[in-house]
């Protein structure tokens, strides 16, 4: 695996180790949008091509990621249908400016739904209809879209999606239900649940162990704070933890502070150098375009 995305995390779109060392061998493609500002004919035709041909098992494009009044948003389902792209294979990200008709149609072909609820808030002051498309029967998963507008990373988002189901939903999901929209449900959406997305015997270790009430994981999950985060295992390599836990492993290891609290991070799983070597490089090529480097995490006030 390339060092710069080799350790820390397992990345779908560039490097999962799924399929071998080297990247761009994933079988997804990404999309950012259907309509000519964001993909040409030929290249619609080729993923096309590619779903046809069983050389990728997923498509992720941003569709309808505006209000429903926007009609940009609405003529890009159009031209999702109008290029054959409507189906099984097909994850919709954000689907903000859907309505129901629109989800009776994603469930009959099979597409399923990415929710993305921060960013939309963000951009839009409005989300997409889950509650809709869940009565609908639409298969939906949740992940942050980008860093400017979404959450920091799948915990942050995770959060975000809870508090918004008690405040605005009425508790329409349960804490299990929205666990699994972030874990089982995309790994089966992206066909590769027979490696990640649950523990199982024969899967890749990958799992974390959080702080809180054992007698209710999931709730403990939605109510997790950054620095509760007390163990993280990718490939069943010890990558990040509590000093506690990850001290059991007998790694060498590197601290960093998490919203106050003291973490470690596993050296093995750092290929580029100590961490704080990488975030200083960063930081001074960032510092060339006037830009900073965001931090790892969101820490609540
Ligand atoms: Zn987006």
């Amino acid at each position: 695996m390339p060092d710069c995305v080799a350790g820390l995390a397992r990345n779908l779109d560039w490097a999962s180790g799924f399929y071998g060392s080297g990247i761009g061998n994933e079988r997804i493609e990404n999309l950012l949008g259907v309509t000519p500002g964001d993909s040409t004919q030929s290249e619609l035709l080729s993923v096309a091509g590619e779903i046809a041909n069983k050389k990728i098992d997923l498509l992720l494009v941003h569709v309808a990621e505006g209000s429903p009044d926007d009609t940009e948003s609405t003529v890009e389902f159009r031209a999702l249908k109008g290029a054959g792209l409507l189906g099984d294979h097909t994850a919709i990200i954000h689907g903000a400016a859907f309505a129901s008709d629109d989800f009776n149609q994603m469930r009959t072909a099979g597409a399923a739904l990415i929710w993305s609820p921060r960013s939309n808030l963000d951009l839009y002051g409005s989300t997409t209809n889950v509650a809709s498309a869940f009565r609908q029967g639409v298969t939906i998963a949740i992940a942050p879209d980008w860093s400017p507008t979404g959450s920091k990373n799948m915990l942050g988002e995770l959060q975000f999606a809870s508090r918004l189901n008690h405040e605005q939903l009425s508790g329409l999901f349960s804490d299990r239900e929205l666990f699994e929209m972030a874990t089982a449900i995309p790994a089966r959406i992206a066909r590769i649940d027979d490696k990640v997305g649950s523990l199982k015997p024969g899967l890749f270790a990958d799992l974390f162990v959080v702080a809180g009430d054992p007698s209710d994981p999931f709730a403990a999950l939605a109510k997790a704070r950054p620095g509760d985060i007390q163990l993280v295992l990718v490939g069943g390599t010890p990558v990040y933890g509590a000093e506690k836990l990850l001290s059991q492993f007998k790694v060498r290891t590197e601290t960093l502070e998490v919203c106050n609290t003291r973490m470690m991070l596993n050296s093995a799983a750092l290929p580029a150098g100590r961490f704080s070597d990488v975030e200083n490089r960063l930081k001074s090529a960032l510092n060339k375009y006037k830009l900073e480097l965001a931090s790892l995490e969101e820490c609540p006030q």
